[in-house]
């Protein structure tokens, strides 16, 4: 049975809810190759207290673990917001077919918002992109995210 990229988004959504309730940026990502979820990530960076803790990381990190590759290139990353420029960088360097995106992010996504890092010609390596999946679900949970801060006075971004 061919899934589709909602049923992939929800996956990655899922992440994101876990990144929630430890009190993170919610954002999550899954990597799928051949219809089979093999990384799974949500952005952990306040737990670990490191820059590099990126739900998109954590995914390709585990996903070229399964893969005994680090070549990414028949797989398709879905991720509920847009990728930073050092996700973006990560997405092309590891030649990532296809990603799919939850919500933009216009304050510094680099998949169109700021510069469209996953499709420069310049590069070696384009990426086709495919935005606007559970939209209002990703969004969403960013803003309840950033409401809640607000009320208890914090701001972790
Ligand atoms: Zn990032």
């Amino acid at each position: 049975m061919i899934k589709t990229d909602e049923y992939y988004m929800k996956e990655a959504y899922k992440q994101g809810k876990k990144a929630y309730k430890l009190g993170e940026v919610p954002i999550g990502c899954v990597i799928v190759h051949q219809g089979e979820v093999i990384g799974r990530g949500y952005n952990r960076r306040m737990k670990d207290q490191n820059t590099l803790s990126h739900a998109e990381l954590i995914a390709i990190k585990r996903a070229s673990k399964k893969l005994n590759d680090w070549r990414l290139d028949d797989c398709t990353m879905y991720v509920t917001l847009e990728p930073c420029q050092m996700c973006a960088g990560a997405i092309v360097q590891g030649r990532i077919k296809r990603v799919v995106i939850g919500c933009m992010n216009p304050k510094a996504g680099c998949a169109g918002s700021i510069l469209n890092l996953l499709d420069m010609k310049e590069f070696n390596h384009q990426v086709e992109i495919t935005s606007g999946i559970m939209e209002e679900e990703c969004g969403k949970l960013m803003k309840d995210f950033f409401k809640e801060l607000r009320k208890k006075g914090s701001n972790p971004s």
